[in-house]
């Protein structure tokens, strides 16, 4: 499938900030939508379905993957499915949108591989673990056993930085945001 808008893939462990970027990107450039992915894991009780995700069950997600409706899907977490849609890209790029990712490492790669020339991807961290752990207790979404599994995939994660086209390190907010809007700028003009 060749595709005709740009896509930008923000990717980074759970907890690095990367939801609170890719919503002022979005709110920033008018040209840009965002890819609702789909999962399997649990609502949260703030999320919209068809907004946030596709909240789909395990069996559903498995057939779907049988009918080749992904464009890039992974078990993120034990048990836990959340892929991409093909028909997500399009409908966006019908709309003549530029496509915004929030994805995994390994669903960055993915994209990125499925489409180098349009494609830009953007790992987003935090300076230290330590940081990491207390953003996501103060975000207060996840329990102590989702906290642990998001901890520990982060470690494995921060393995795959020099893999991607920009690092972006979220230290002062305010400051990653104008760094963010820069990259995507400089990307899209
Ligand atoms: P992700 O989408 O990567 O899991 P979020 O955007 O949900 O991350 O951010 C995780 C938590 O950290 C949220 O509570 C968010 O408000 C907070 N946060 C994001 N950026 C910063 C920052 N630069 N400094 C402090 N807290 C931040
Ligand atoms: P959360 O449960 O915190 O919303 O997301 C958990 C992880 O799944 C995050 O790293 C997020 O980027 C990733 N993710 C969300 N959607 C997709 C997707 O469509 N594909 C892949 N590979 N990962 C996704």
């Amino acid at each position: 499938m060749s595709v005709s808008g740009k896509l930008i893939v923000f990717t980074a462990p759970s907890g690095s900030g990367k939801t609170t970027i890719v919503k002022h990107i979005l709110a920033t450039f008018p040209q840009t939508s965002f890819s609702v992915s789909a999962t399997t894991r649990p609502q949260r009780p703030h999320e919209v379905h068809g907004q946030d995700y596709y909240f789909l069950s395990v069996d559903i997600f498995q057939r779907w993957i049988g009918y080749g409706a992904f464009a890039e899907w992974e078990e993120v977490y034990p048990g836990q499915f959340y892929g991409t849609l093909k028909s997500e890209i399009k409908r966006l790029h019908q709309k003549d949108k530029h496509v915004i990712f929030d994805v995994d490492v390994k669903g960055a790669l993915s994209i990125k591989e499925k489409y180098p020339l349009e494609c830009l991807t953007v790992f987003v961290k935090v300076p230290s673990m330590e940081e990491l752990e207390r953003r996501l207790r103060h975000r207060g979404t996840d329990s102590e056993e989702s906290l642990k599994k998001r901890l520990s995939k982060a470690e494995f994660e921060l393995t795959f930085e020099s893999r991607f086209d920009q690092v972006l390190i979220n230290d002062d907010l305010q400051g990653t945001l104008k760094k963010a809007e820069e990259i995507v700028r400089n990307f899209l003009f």
